[in-house]
């Protein structure tokens, strides 16, 4: 990654730090970013007043806030860099800062695969029926079993990307309705900002008349959850690299197919470790004592374990059969093969317990 080509926009920052006259300041960055801290940490403390703390705590999004830990040792201001505000409350002012790349790769080597993808969603929206089908055939057809949960009324391409990328998504708009595409920005709900952004844990502006996806934006993560989520057809275009891709079904399928084997391996288990994450964008508490109470109605055991970090370490040992996350969505999808014991997530535990049907459709684990 060329840090060069990246925009830190430090100067609102400085601004920030003036006028509010601000002390102590945590800078909070992506583990990619941290390289860059200390350089960043010399020119906000030479243009304020400022002492500055690097948060150097790993921190994946913005659901992994600085919070009272850091009140508590002084800091009165956090300063996130490079996730966009969400729906949470760290309880610290927090200033969120952009980090922008500048980098805008041709179109043309991604054309091919958004033409072969409106050709699928095409056929796809012909055949639109969502079928009926029995527990055994849905065992045998995985990809469909996202497929199945997200029926099409149109084959529109939902152009999409992460957050150091977003500013080039109007103009991509523009060349692909040049190029004859139907393209849309999708409004996703509270957790995102913008319009385009996607989340490893929320894919909410999706809707039934996107048939097909474009993402600006590098790496397998975003590209793994949306189509996991929605089952359509996805290109890749990297900023950084300016190489077209896309995301194979044949991988979404391998996912699928490892979490069916992770359900059948959890199908006796009597006991549950339930994790509960600390970090604020990621607590659902609720959705926790909702699976021990559900655990409770069908005889089985579920203990519930508070982290804030979710590793095999941290876990593992404990004498339960598997364990159920409802932290970050993606420690389960992601990293299951980590850990020693089935690692599920809610709707997995659901489809054990017999409360939900596999072959009614895959459901990701999205934080609304
Ligand atoms: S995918 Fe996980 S780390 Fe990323 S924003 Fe969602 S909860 Fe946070």
């Amino acid at each position: 990654m060329d840090l060069k080509r990246h925009d830190f926009q430090l100067d609102e920052l400085v601004e920030k730090i003036r006028t509010g006259d601000h002390r102590l300041v945590a800078l909070q960055l992506p583990e990619g970013l941290k390289i860059q801290a200390l350089e960043m940490i010399d020119a906000l403390e030479s243009k304020t007043d400022a002492k500055v703390i690097i948060a150097a705590d790993p921190c994946y999004g913005a659901c992994d806030l600085v919070h009272h830990k850091m009140q508590m040792m002084g800091v009165d201001l956090v300063a996130h860099m490079g996730h966009s505000q969400m729906n949470i409350d760290s309880g610290m002012e927090t200033q969120f800062i952009d980090v922008t790349y500048d980098g805008v790769p041709e179109l043309a080597p991604a054309i091919p695969y958004l033409e072969t993808h409106r050709k699928m969603s095409q056929e796809r929206l012909t055949n639109n029926s969502v079928e009926e089908i029995g527990e055994d055939e849905a065992h045998e057809r995985f990809l469909d079993a996202v497929g199945r949960a997200t029926p099409l009324s149109d084959v529109k391409l939902g152009l999409v990307g992460s957050i150091q990328h977003l500013h080039l998504l109007n103009n991509y708009k523009e060349m692909l309705e040049d190029a004859g595409f139907d393209v849309v920005i999708p409004t996703g709900g509270e957790r995102l900002t913008f319009p385009g952004q996607v989340l490893g844990c929320n894919y909410s502006g999706d809707d039934p008349s996107i048939g097909h996806y474009l993402f600006l934006g590098s790496g397998d993560f975003h590209p793994i959850g949306l189509v996991l989520h929605t089952g359509k057809p996805l290109a890749i275009l990297d900023p950084y690299t300016s190489e077209a891709g896309e995301m194979s079904l044949e991988k979404i399928e391998r996912i699928l197919r490892q979490r069916f084997g992770l359900i059948m391996a959890a199908d006796n288990a009597k006991s549950f470790g339930i994790l509960i994450g600390e970090k604020p964008g990621q607590m659902r508490r609720s959705m926790a004592l909702r699976m021990k109470r559900m655990l409770e109605k069908h005889d089985k055991k579920g203990y519930l374990l508070a982290l804030e970090h979710v590793g095999p370490e941290l876990i593992d040992f404990y004498p339960v059969d598997a364990f159920v996350n409802t932290a970050c969505p993606r420690i389960a999808i992601d990293d299951s093969v980590r850990y020693a014991k089935p690692l599920l997530t809610p709707f997995e535990l659901e489809v054990i317990l017999g409360e939900k049907q596999w072959e009614e459709g895959y459901q990701f684990d999205e934080i609304p």
